[in-house]
């Protein structure tokens, strides 16, 4: 199956309205080691792109350009540290499939993986340092590893959230060293960090929004 900019539109369309569901658990989250904004930030950020997306003339649009109007609508709307760091998600996503009218399966990898990695350099965060990178950083590996594997873009992306989701649940056990909660230093202890939290939602958002295409 190939992933054209409809199919894109409709995986920011799934991330936003899973991340509005879950706004109030990504603001309690954040509420504990940081500023209680999380869910209102990454709400904005997703509203604003799905808002974006709708005055694309699809047709004519190619994934490159939809991904950079996410990033751009995206770093608008969030004043937050997650505005930065989705943003470069994006453009990076956007980049990776450069020229492409529509994505094979592992063009779809390529792209995650440039997510992953851009919020890596943006935020120049490594993986235990308590950060949406441990939960972004192992899915895109466990995504690459099993379409090097053979498997089907589905079970890439299913490989992805699982990942996600145990990068997320160990960042109870790290002490907080990037972005505002790193002041909290060992007080961050035993508190899931919000924007691992986040990933995880949007991941998932994203395995379901292509689902009907995998
Ligand atoms: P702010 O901290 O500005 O209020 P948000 O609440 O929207 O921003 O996002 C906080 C999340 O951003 C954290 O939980 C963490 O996952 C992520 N984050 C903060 N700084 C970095 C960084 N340097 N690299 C990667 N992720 C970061
Ligand atoms: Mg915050």
């Amino acid at each position: 199956m190939t992933i054209d900019t409809a199919d894109l539109k409709r995986m920011f369309d799934t991330i936003a309205v899973a991340i509005e569901a879950d706004k109030d658990r990504l603001c309690q989250l954040d509420g504990v080691i940081g500023d209680a904004d999380h869910g209102i930030a990454m709400a904005l950020g997703f509203n604003a792109v799905r808002d974006a997306l709708a005055s694309l003339d699809l047709a004519v649009t190619e994934p490159t350009v939809l991904l950079n109007t996410a990033a751009k609508s995206f770093l608008n709307a969030v004043g937050a540290s997650s505005g930065p760091l989705y943003a470069t998600a994006f453009m990076r996503a956007g980049a990776a499939v450069k020229g492409k009218a529509a994505l094979a399966d592992a063009d779809f990898i390529a792209l995650f993986q440039a997510m992953a990695q851009g919020i890596k350099d943006r935020g120049k965060a490594e993986p235990g340092e308590k950060t949406m990178v441990d939960a972004w950083q192992p899915a895109a590996e466990a995504a690459a590893a099993a379409s090097v594997a053979g498997k089907t873009l589905a079970q890439c992306l299913e490989a992805a959230l699982a990942a996600a989701e145990r990068g997320a649940e160990a960042t109870k056990d790290m002490i907080a060293a990037k972005g505002r909660s790193s002041r909290l230093g060992e007080r961050s202890l035993g508190h899931i960090d919000p924007g691992a939290a986040s990933a995880v939602t949007a991941i998932g958002a994203m395995r379901k929004g292509l689902a009907s295409d995998l």
